[in-house]
């Protein structure tokens, strides 16, 4: 019975100093913004998000902060995989906060079918993404993300939208097992906002490294 004390406390005691291990990796990297250990920063971003809002005051993280660096560790774990897909494999999902107020799209089982009427970036970058052989699709949410991917059945895909969009984003692509890269709007809100376009064409059109 001593013995099985023993084990549980030694097996609590290496858990413990495993997530402090994790946490200290994390903090250090988020501070030096570079990734030391990526595979076990995964798991100590876990339980960093959920210490975060106690730990702030202490470490002066934010959860923007946190979220954040959580979405590049994403990327760069991402990256190799995703860069190795042909292009034709590759969906791009937009949000259709992206669009004009004016536009003129109604919403359909696909997404926004975009009208091209140049009110708003999508229809100008839309047909430079599909001419590079991936499919574009404009959606209100993650629900039309899972349908047409089961429909579709992409190997990669890149995923736009707010801070928490794309973070929840990539945790649903990881549990799909499909590569993911998440790009942030460079506005949030729910109307009108705005991206980087170069960046988002970047990241769809990756290459492996030489
Ligand atoms: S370019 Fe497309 S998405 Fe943008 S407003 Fe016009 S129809 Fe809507």
């Amino acid at each position: 019975m001593a013995a099985l004390g023993y084990i549980v406390l030694i097996s609590i005691l290496a858990l413990g100093l495993l997530a402090l291990l994790m946490l200290i990796v994390t903090s250090v990297s988020m501070r030096k913004g570079r990734f030391y250990l990526p595979r076990l920063l995964r798991p100590g971003l876990i339980i960093l998000e959920g210490l975060a809002k106690t730990l702030w005051r202490v470490s002066n993280l934010d959860d923007r902060e946190v979220v954040s660096f959580s979405i590049r560790l994403h990327n760069q774990l991402n990256r190799e995989r995703f860069s190795r897909l042909a292009m034709e494999d590759r969906m791009i999902f937009l949000p259709q906060c992206l669009r004009s107020i004016e536009c003129p799209s109604n919403l359909s089982t696909e997404g926004l079918v975009c009208k091209r009427c140049m009110r708003c970036d999508i229809g100008r970058s839309i047909d430079e993404l599909e001419g590079h052989g991936c499919r574009v699709c404009v959606v209100p949410g993650s629900t039309f993300v899972k349908r047409l991917v089961k429909k579709y059945r992409p190997k990669g895909i890149v995923g736009v939208g707010c801070l928490m969009e794309v973070k929840e984003g990539l945790e649903m692509t990881d549990r799909m097992d499909l590569p993911a890269m998440g790009v942030v709007t460079t506005k949030d809100g729910c109307i009108e906002t705005t991206l980087d376009w170069p960046t988002l064409i970047e990241v769809a059109t990756l290459r492996p490294a030489e």
